[in-house]
């Protein structure tokens, strides 16, 4: 979103303010040229014969996101059975979509068994139950290479203290288990976290991957997982896709040559294709002048977007009804009865009561990390492609929140 022409505007020229008139704050805008320019920047940094990016849908899962992802020739990866049901809902094939669970049981794997997905599995234990039951069903095995990565510990998923993965060490217990069944392991994977600046730590990553795939002969694909991360404020930080892509694509070609090996190179991003792209708008419903701040409280709070109070992650705050004249300085805080806040001291211009604010990275692990604590409804999902709105979901209703309660008749 730029001013351009002295209002904010959308790809295509959409502007904003007409979006918010039309479906009411607070909504969230996902805007699709952004997520083509992502995708087709990741595709365009990889020089290997066989590339796949499985999109992680638990960033943003809006079936329309989905088939959106899908057209631009993303396959899936999930986490849950559910997040695997909604992708072939949304009309992936079986074999486009990973499941890569964590901590859950044999029956949650059987059921992906069942549907037929490629199956990623991160521990001893199931690999081990799952390979006595199905040995013919080829699985993918999610390491653990003992990385520090990421941009904040909760959000570091790939060191030697992480509950995910099968630790390096144990990769001959992998091969002894898979030996043993007679089973097919097709693919390795590691995901070390989220936020990873440092080409070099996915280089790291990426060296014991190697270093371990030449004791699998029947490898079809290497994963390298995802973490990538994307600009959130004006210094446009973030990584440096070009230079990662052709580090990464010369090793793996080399590799591929020196073990006589045909693999995939795949990732799975989520945050880097959707974050940018999306928008949360909401109304400034009061600015509230205290002894020592100023406040601007919105309709809207940690319900909608929590990762300020969850992970102090930055958003970037605008006015969009005020795009010049005098500046302020304010704090952003939203109606939930909590301590919520969304920004500290933000430069913008003046505020007045009603003003539109636009938050943006809006796109990833923002609507789908959404509650509706406080009793409030979550808001309204809209698209824009090709400078035209569509509305993906509505806004909740007080039906919604009832839906599942039981209403007992004995008071
Ligand atoms: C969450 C997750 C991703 C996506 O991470 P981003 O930081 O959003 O790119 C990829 N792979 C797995 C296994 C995940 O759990």
């Amino acid at each position: 979103m730029k001013v351009i022409n002295g209002k904010y505007q959308l790809s295509g020229g959409v502007d904003p303010l007409d979006l918010v008139a039309k479906y009411e704050a607070p909504i969230y805008v996902y805007d699709a040229a952004i997520i083509k320019r992502q995708y087709d920047k990741l595709v365009s940094a990889f020089t290997v014969p066989k590339l796949k990016l499985n999109y992680a849908c638990k960033a943003l899962n809006n079936i329309n996101i989905l088939k959106y992802m899908k057209s631009l020739g993303a396959g899936l990866d999930t986490v849950s059975v559910q997040e695997v049901q909604l992708g072939l809902k949304a009309g992936f094939a079986p074999q486009e979509i990973i499941y890569t669970p964590n901590c859950v049981g044999l029956d949650e794997l059987e059921q992906a068994k069942d549907l037929g997905v490629k199956i990623n599995i991160d521990n001893l234990s199931i690999l081990e139950q799952f390979g006595h039951l199905y040995p013919d069903y080829p699985v993918c095995v999610r390491i653990n290479p003992h990385i520090l990565a990421g941009g904040n510990t909760k959000i570091s998923v790939g060191h030697i203290d992480s509950k995910f993965g099968i630790s390096f060490h144990q990769v001959p217990h992998i091969l002894r288990i898979a030996k043993a069944n007679n089973m097919k392991i097709e693919g390795l994977h590691m995901h070390t976290g989220s936020d990873i600046l440092d080409a070099e730590v996915f280089l790291q990553g990426a060296e014991i991957l190697f270093g371990l795939a030449s004791h699998f002969d029947e490898l079809e694909y290497l994963d390298f997982g995802s973490g990538f991360k994307v600009s959130y404020k004006d210094d446009g930080i973030e990584t440096d896709i070009k230079s990662l892509g052709k580090k990464i694509s010369k090793r793996f070609n080399e590799f591929c040559k020196s073990e006589g090996k045909d693999l995939t190179l795949i990732f799975e991003p989520g945050k880097y294709l959707v974050s940018e792209a999306g928008y949360f708008f909401v109304r400034a419903n009061v600015v509230k002048q205290t002894t020592s701040t100023v406040f601007v409280g919105v309709d809207s709070g940690l319900n909608h977007l929590i990762r300020p109070m969850f992970y102090d992650a930055y958003h970037k705050i605008v006015n969009v009804s005020k795009c010049s004249g005098r500046e302020r300085i304010y704090t952003v805080v939203g109606y939930i009865c909590e301590t919520d806040t969304f920004g500290v001291n933000r430069k913008m211009h003046e505020i007045t009561e009603e003003d539109i604010l636009g938050f943006y990275n809006a796109g990833a692990y923002c609507f789908t990390v959404s509650s509706n604590y406080n009793s409030r409804y979550r808001p309204a999902e809209v698209l824009v492609i090709d400078g035209k709105d569509y509305l993906i979901s509505k806004r909740e209703t007080l039906e919604d929140l009832v839906r599942n309660q039981v209403q007992l008749d004995i008071f």
